[in-house]
């Protein structure tokens, strides 16, 4: 189980959720940034920093939201 980022994150370059990490596993991407669902560990620590509230745990992420789940599996295996 890992957390997601959702479409709010986009054009958003802030990246406060980067900072908090504590394993580094967000990364900027074209439009957005990414979670590594391989490394992530659910700590929560980036939800509670995004200040607009584009990230989930991936079992929470909003219906309308889901393609993000496997945009992120995506860029991870082309990266
Ligand atoms: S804090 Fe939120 S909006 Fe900013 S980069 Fe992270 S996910 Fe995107
Ligand atoms: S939940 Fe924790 S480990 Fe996962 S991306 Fe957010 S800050 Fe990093």
């Amino acid at each position: 189980m890992a957390f997601v980022i959702t479409s709010p994150c986009i054009g958003e370059k802030a990246a406060d959720c980067v900072e908090v990490c504590p394993v580094d596993c967000i990364v900027e991407g074209e439009d957005q940034y990414f979670i590594d669902p391989d490394v992530c560990i659910s700590c929560g620590a980036c939800e509670l920093a995004c200040p607009v509230s584009a990230i989930y745990e991936e079992d929470d992420v909003p219906e309308e939201e889901r393609h993000f789940i496997d945009k992120a599996i995506e860029f991870f295996k082309n990266r």
